[in-house]
């Protein structure tokens, strides 16, 4: 857990939030600011900014974090008509949050990346 992390404190409950799947590995939330009708957030709950910095750590976690995403896209009703996932990593990739995360969006069309 790192101090002064957002998904830290909320893994840690210290920020009252729904999770729609947790266990030690990982876990899911809703976007606070959502841009598509689903959009949710597939956490590990180990804190790893940059996933170039901690490869062995992203190797462990990244078939949790997937396992994740299709239990959640089957419970959130997405999984027959699709969905997006899409992870931002440092400054041009978009990054807000420095604790790795994967967004899952969908439950509408979504715009061409072309
Ligand atoms: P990033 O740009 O780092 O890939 O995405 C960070 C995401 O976290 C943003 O889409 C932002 O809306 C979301 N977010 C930031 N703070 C909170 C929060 O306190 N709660 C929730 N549920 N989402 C948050
Ligand atoms: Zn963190």
């Amino acid at each position: 857990m790192e101090i002064d992390c957002i998904f830290c404190s909320i893994y840690a409950g210290e920020i009252p939030t729904e999770f729609l799947y947790s266990d030690d590995k990982c876990f899911v939330i809703r976007d606070i600011n959502p841009v598509a009708r689903i959009h949710l957030l597939v956490i590990p709950t180990d804190h790893i900014e940059y996933m170039n910095d901690s490869p062995d750590m992203v190797k462990m976690v990244v078939r949790d974090l997937f396992s994740a995403a299709i239990t959640v896209s089957e419970s959130e009703g997405v999984a027959e008509t699709g969905y997006r996932l899409i992870i931002n990593q440092k400054e041009d990739g978009g990054q807000e949050v420095p604790h790795l995360h994967m967004h899952l969006l969908g439950g509408e069309l979504l715009g061409s990346l072309d």
